[in-house]
């Protein structure tokens, strides 16, 4: 039996496991994929968001972020 100490310690940088941590193009915050309520697809690519508010700039900009995400 592990404590759950050592998932956080061999988790660092919000890397745990199965957990797909990615940014948010629009503010730069780390964002988990798989709780995130905010996605959209855009070029066949899925980026997902924080919040609303961005997820929102995003579609209204989606190639001025899409880019600076490469
Ligand atoms: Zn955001």
């Amino acid at each position: 039996m592990l404590p759950l100490r050592s998932k956080l310690d061999s988790g660092r940088f919000f890397y745990t496991g199965d957990d797909i941590v990615t940014k948010d193009p629009v503010c730069g915050m780390n964002v988990d994929e798989n709780n995130s309520q905010y996605r959209l697809e855009h070029n066949g690519k899925q980026y997902s968001f924080c919040s609303e508010q961005c997820k929102n700039k995003f579609e209204q900009h989606p190639e001025q972020y899409a880019r600076s995400a490469a």
